[in-house]
């Protein structure tokens, strides 16, 4: 990647060709129409608010550095900014009274037409600081992330959508950043994050690509449809519908995408699946609600999922002391599966670490987990029971 330092362009220069946009919210074009002051994938104008412009001019006229500005510069010689919009459609509004504003002079409200001549020069002759970019995508996107550090930090997907900036991404906000789509509440009961902050288009992404987004954004930087990534993102969400009745709290944020790929192709029974997912939400001794549904969808036989309740550390020690009390009085081993075998170990009296609490009836054939249903088995025999 290539950075140039570029500090021979005046607020005039930038200005050249400024026009601000009420309907877009943003300011188009400077340098002549050479640069795109608020490409895409930029947030809107924000300090149109008679206090953070008039901050921007005020330093300008107090000879107060602006700070660095990025542009990055296209394969067709195009700029675009990367960092510093904000601040220059601030200066360019004003200078060139595109949706103008005034700034107070000597207790007056002044414009920029109505300064004093030699106010305007100083403004439009300050030499600004930029930093100018060329490079692959994700040299871009690498760069922007280091940059990425005043104000807001913008997230990974913001600075995808940067870099491979273009119809696709256009067209994916759209549909997956648009707060204003009538889906959007719908999915937001199966997807975490705030939509505008691009969370329901980096899951559409991942899901479509299975965790490749950015080769998939680079491959599809510049087509003109989008239907893989909406109809792969239908799909899921549709099955999801299928298959459960529940909307709590709990679906939300599930690897849906994957969960899709691993068992969209089991059968499922909506009322049976509803039956068990209620029956285990119910289940006190499940810890675990949000992996439910994965276990459900797996048939049951994944109890990790569930981060099952285990025995406290008390239970285990009194349940421990009354086993060995009871072997050494039978001089037998203190766990019981030892004891009913003849080999090396039917006698042996194991120390309380090398044993390990186990639920007599199981948890999964309706065992509690209180002291009545414990026992501790050596670490083998428990190892071999939990397998089965
Ligand atoms: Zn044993």
């Amino acid at each position: 990647m290539k950075t140039t330092l570029v500090t021979d362009w005046t607020v005039g220069d930038i200005c050249k060709g400024f026009i601000y946009d009420k309907n877009e919210g943003k300011g188009l074009f400077g340098l002549d129409g050479k640069l795109v002051i608020q490409p895409e994938y930029q947030r809107n104008y924000i300090y149109g608010d008679g206090k953070k412009d008039v901050a921007v001019v005020d330093s300008l006229l107090k000879g107060y550095p602006l700070g660095l500005i990025y542009f990055v510069r296209n394969a067709d010689g195009m700029y675009e900014v990367l960092d510093g919009q904000q601040r220059i459609t601030s200066f360019a509004r004003f200078v060139n009274q595109s949706w103008p504003f005034a700034v107070e002079r000597d207790g007056k409200p002044k414009y920029f037409n109505s300064l004093a001549k030699d106010e305007q020069d100083k403004i439009t002759a300050t030499r600004l600081t930029i930093y100018v970019c060329e490079g692959t995508p994700s040299e871009i996107e690498a760069w922007f992330e280091t940059i990425n550090i005043a104000g807001v930090p913008l997230v990974k997907q913001e600075l995808r959508n940067a870099a491979y900036h273009g119809s696709f991404v256009n067209l994916a906000k759209e549909v997956f950043s648009n707060s204003t789509n009538s889906k959007m509440s719908m999915w937001q009961t199966y997807i975490s994050g705030d939509p505008k902050r691009q969370a329901v288009l980096e899951t559409a992404l991942d899901w479509v690509s299975d965790g490749q987004i950015d080769d998939y954004m680079a491959k599809h930087r510049n087509d003109e449809d989008i239907r893989q990534l909406t109809d792969h993102f239908d799909t899921v969400i549709d099955w999801v519908d299928s298959v459960f009745d529940y909307t709590g709290s709990e679906m939300c944020g599930q690897d849906w995408g994957a969960l899709y790929k691993k068992y969209h192709q089991k059968a499922y029974t909506k009322a049976s699946v509803t039956a068990r997912v209620n029956a285990l939400l119910d289940d006190s001794q499940v810890t675990n609600k949000r992996g439910i549904f994965e276990y459900v969808l797996g048939g049951e036989t994944d109890k990790m999922l569930l981060n099952v309740r285990v025995f406290d550390q008390k239970t285990k020690q009194r349940v421990y002391d009354r086993q060995t009390r009871e072997a050494e009085v039978k001089g037998v081993s203190n766990c019981p599966l030892c004891a009913l075998g003849d080999g090396n170990n039917a006698k042996r009296i194991y120390k309380l670490n090398e044993m390990d609490a186990d639920h007599v009836t199981a948890w999964s054939h309706g065992g509690s987990t209180d002291e009545s249903n414990c026992q501790m088995l050596c670490k083998t025999h428990n190892r071999a029971k939990g397998n089965k």
